[in-house]
């Protein structure tokens, strides 16, 4: 039930929020996400977040990481870079952590850069708090329960019971905006204010690289324009529906969840 600390998220609303090229446009001015995601032993998790990426309405996807060969093998429209993400070139937003393993220096480099960053997994265990709260731009933070619990230094079974206070007090502590993913997802902002609910989703959302997807698709939202608070909630929105379509009432794989974000995008629009 919504109250005054909580607010539903409205399809329409949702409807209003989605990016839409205009005639003129061209893929730079859709925006371009850089995604630094996977490593030796993810390798999965890379193509996934791209997989979200490409669907969440930025005109290019950049790569850069040790996954770029499985990227490109599954996602030929995909921008990889060999270099790092301070030389990869132009992004107007960075998804940074899923599958990274203990790649700190890239997450250092992707917090220290002057676009919106989605922060989600590994990236959320190597980022100092500091490095979170004193960026010059926004920061849009994904973390499931039992992440949360190991940036709050509390047990797993503590968020859970008090989700609300727990999204709230991540985004205070990190001056970030919070998603907090779970069987409702939650999305807080910085500066206090109602939190969002997001309505849509499964439990056959509860798959291995699932939230990879998510973090690819916000993040490019973020790119295309959105501002964190909004880029969490229509992702988790979208990624919520796509997860419905996907599975129809039987199990379903991440990439079948990626695969029918462009029908949870015609559905809202
Ligand atoms: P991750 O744990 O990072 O793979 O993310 C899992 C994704 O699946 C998040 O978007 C969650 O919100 C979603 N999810 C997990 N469990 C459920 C559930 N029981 N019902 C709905 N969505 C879920
Ligand atoms: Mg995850």
């Amino acid at each position: 039930p919504a109250g005054p600390e909580l607010e539903a998220l409205q399809h329409a609303d949702v409807a209003a929020l989605l990016p839409r090229p205009a005639a003129e446009s061209d893929k730079y001015r859709r925006g371009v996400v850089g995604v630094a995601a996977g490593s030796a032993r993810y390798p999965g998790a890379a193509v996934l977040a791209v997989s979200g990426a490409l669907r969440g309405g930025a005109g290019a996807v950049r790569y850069v990481g040790p996954a770029g060969q499985a990227v490109i093998a599954r996602f030929p429209e995909t921008l990889v870079s060999d270099r790092g993400p301070r030389e990869a070139g132009r992004v107007q937003a960075w998804v940074v952590g899923p599958g990274a393993g203990d790649d700190a220096a890239t997450v250092a480099e992707v917090l220290a850069s002057p676009v919106p960053v989605l922060l989600d997994a590994d990236g959320l265990r190597l980022a100092g708090r500091a490095a979170v709260r004193d960026r010059g731009a926004p920061t849009l933070m994904t973390p499931h329960a039992g992440e949360a619990a190991a940036l709050l230094g509390v047990a797993r079974e503590e968020v859970e019971a008090a989700r609300l206070s727990a999204v709230r007090e991540l985004a205070a502590a990190y001056r970030a905006t919070v998603l907090l993913k779970g069987s409702t997802t939650l999305v807080a902002g910085p500066d206090g204010g109602p939190v969002r609910v997001n309505p849509t989703g499964t439990p056959y959302l509860a798959t291995a690289g699932s939230g990879d997807v998510l973090s690819g698709l916000a993040g490019s939202l973020l790119a295309a324009g959105l501002s964190p608070l909004d880029a969490g909630s229509v992702g988790a929105y979208l990624h919520g529906l796509a997860g419905r379509f996907a599975s129809a009432g039987a199990p379903a794989g991440a990439h079948d969840v990626a695969a029918a974000i462009p029908d949870a995008w015609r559905d809202v629009r």
